[in-house]
């Protein structure tokens, strides 16, 4: 507290992000981050770009970036907003488009960012919880409202909407935008950036930081109708107008060209995911159905922050929240088969 700090910082919540401990032989599968290193595309560019040109400002419009972007999804460069991490595409989607008379909706159990930035944004807040199977139930927005986000998959449940189900929402809220928080999509969900070209209030939103082992880089992006893309790009360039770097446009770049090397480790983390589900229920654990890098659990008989602090003992790392409803679950990334073996064998020790 000072008595220097304007009202606005006296009334935040800042979110509080998962633990990075340095530790040797640490597991670490508590923020979802991948286990497989970025592409070696994506590393190579990255070092060409780390050159003498670094005395020059980056491309303010990320071009290349955009139109890399485009291409992938079938879009124009209009369509297309990039960032320093989805979460700064985040904040500015929440300042430039969700901030209206009637309040935001959003479930009462997911990235818990979105309250964050409604209060540093003065955005009122409605939670629409999810329904007993912790699944978002799209009847339940059916309510006046100014805007919509929800992520899908959902964090941190992992559970996937079908995109039928996104078409349906956006239908009923011709007048609203609808933010899809896409962080998870590449492990098993169906993305809406199909549906961009045909829906003028739908905004996708996207990361470099999970399916492209990328957390570092911080690059983020969004896919929308050039209207949204506008208004965002007015925000930004109040902001900042070079939150890209040189490094880290080229190393999004390549990373985004070299589909099939995120293929082959989402693959791998989709496999290793089915894995652990089932060796997590063989043990008793309740496991929601995960299209994620991440799996929810909880143990009809162990109390989840005493497992958590068990394997934290063990050198694991996993989440857990102290929120109602979700108080008994655990939140654990997938990691290498290695890490998850060795997971499951603490977890039986500690059983
Ligand atoms: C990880 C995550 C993000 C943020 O990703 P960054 O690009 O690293 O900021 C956004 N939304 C959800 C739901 C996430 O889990």
């Amino acid at each position: 507290m000072s008595r220097y700090w304007s009202d606005v910082v006296h009334a935040l919540t800042p979110y509080t992000p998962g633990e990075q401990v340095q530790m040797p032989g640490l597991i670490k599968l508590n923020t979802n981050e991948n286990p497989y290193p970025p592409s070696p595309l994506a590393i190579a560019a990255m070092q060409a770009a780390a050159g003498e040109q670094l005395r020059k400002y980056s491309d303010p419009s990320n071009a290349v970036l955009k139109d890399t972007l485009a291409a992938h999804f079938g879009l124009r460069r209009e369509q297309v907003f990039v960032g320093n991490s989805s979460d700064e595409v985040l904040a500015h989607t929440f300042h430039a488009l969700l901030k209206h008379e009637l309040p935001l909706l959003s479930p009462d159990i997911s990235y818990s960012f979105y309250p964050t930035y409604c209060s540093l944004y003065g955005i009122r807040n409605v939670q629409v919880p999810l329904n007993a199977q912790f699944e978002i139930d799209i009847a339940d927005y059916q309510q006046p409202c100014g805007a919509i986000i929800i992520a899908n998959p959902n964090a941190p449940t992992g559970i996937a909407l079908p995109l039928a189900q996104i078409e349906a929402l956006l239908q009923a809220h011709p007048d609203q935008v609808v933010v899809i928080d896409e962080a998870y999509v590449d492990f098993g969900g169906e993305s809406a950036a199909a549906l961009v070209g045909r829906y003028e209030n739908l905004l996708v939103v996207q990361t470099l930081s999970k399916s492209r082992s990328l957390a570092g880089l911080r690059v983020g992006f969004a896919l929308g109708h050039a209207d949204l893309i506008a208004g965002l790009e007015r925000v930004k360039n109040s902001f900042n107008c070079y939150p890209l770097g040189q490094v880290a446009q080229a190393g999004a770049v390549a990373a985004l060209q070299d589909v099939a090397y995120t293929r082959q480790t989402s693959e791998a983390i989709i496999a290793s995911r089915a894995w652990l589900t089932q060796q997590m229920q063989a043990l008793g654990f309740e496991v929601l159905p995960s299209k994620a890098n991440f799996i929810f659990a909880r143990h009809p008989s162990h109390d989840a922050a005493t497992l958590a602090a068990g394997l934290r003992e063990r050198a694991i790392l996993v989440r857990h929240f102290k929120q109602a409803r979700i108080d008994q679950f655990l939140r654990i990334s997938i990691g290498t088969d290695e890490e998850c073996a060795q997971l499951v064998a603490a977890l039986q020790a500690l059983l």
